[in-house]
């Protein structure tokens, strides 16, 4: 079973599509949230979103701007863009957000792993640091993987006798220009694995992140991370063309 993990994706839509033209095959999609808020593309995100299927679990910026909760606890700027998108979203689209469940989430198929957009514990929790990744990951029923979002960073914690240790991604390059890291999962570890941000990535990297888990029959799973260039100018000259705050825009170039 192959599952491509998206994060994220905060109504970005050059960034969404480049990610699914350079996606290995897969078998399904995992989406951990965050589908729109900051940038200008709502409407065609949750369009293509919706298309592909499979599992999708809510994130703070989807209930903010389906009108679930209130903008008092966002940001200035966050408010700012969740306003403009709760002007702009259709209708239909408002609903379907409304509806997403919120994490953990479990698959029948894959009963060794949870999904969730910000922890296990509570669905807005920035898993930032190691004692936060280690509560997590010796929770009484935890699963083996925990696939989360939120941080917009991409690599995640690994759990293994008693320790926890944060990891990142160290990148190949490839000839087209998608970089890519693969990381064979050892049994009986604890992993917690975030994709990375799709369309607003703040790892000092502006290029859209996602990944692919592979569960194998023999055992040797695999979690492979991948970044990929997009047309980042047409995103950002559409947030400025949408009167969203400036800043916004530079944060793509930047990936902070
Ligand atoms: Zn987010």
């Amino acid at each position: 079973m192959r599952l491509l993990l998206l994060s994220d994706i905060h109504s970005n839509i050059e960034a969404l599509n480049a990610v699914l033209e350079a996606a290995p095959e897969y078998d399904r999609v995992v989406n951990l949230g965050d589908i729109v808020g900051y940038n200008a593309s709502p409407n065609e995100v949750c369009e293509r979103v919706r298309a592909m299927g499979g599992l999708v679990v809510r994130g703070n910026h989807d209930r903010a701007c389906s009108g679930l909760t209130d903008l008092s606890e966002f940001n200035l700027i966050a408010a700012m863009s969740a306003r403009w998108t709760q002007t702009v979203l259709s209708e239909e689209h408002t609903a379907w957000l409304r509806d997403l469940p919120e994490g953990p989430l479990r698959e029948d198929k894959f009963p060794s792993a949870e999904f969730v957009h910000g922890s296990p514990r509570d669905e807005d929790e920035y898993v930032l640091s190691t004692p936060t990744a280690a509560a997590d990951l010796q929770l009484p029923d935890h699963r083996e993987f925990i696939f989360f979002g939120h941080t917009h960073l991409q690599g995640g914690f690994i759990y293994d006798a008693g320790r926890t240790q944060a990891f990142v991604p160290t990148y190949e390059e490839a000839a087209s220009g998608v970089l890519s890291w693969t990381m064979a999962l050892r049994p009986r570890l604890r992993y917690m694995i975030n994709p990375g941000s799709v369309g607003q990535p703040r790892d000092n990297d502006w290029r859209a992140a996602f990944a692919l888990y592979e569960a194998n029959e023999a055992g040797l799973d695999q979690v492979t991370f991948f970044r990929v260039p997009y047309h980042v100018e047409q995103t950002q000259a559409k947030v400025l063309a949408a009167n969203l705050p400036e800043r916004l825009a530079t944060r793509l170039g930047l990936g902070r």
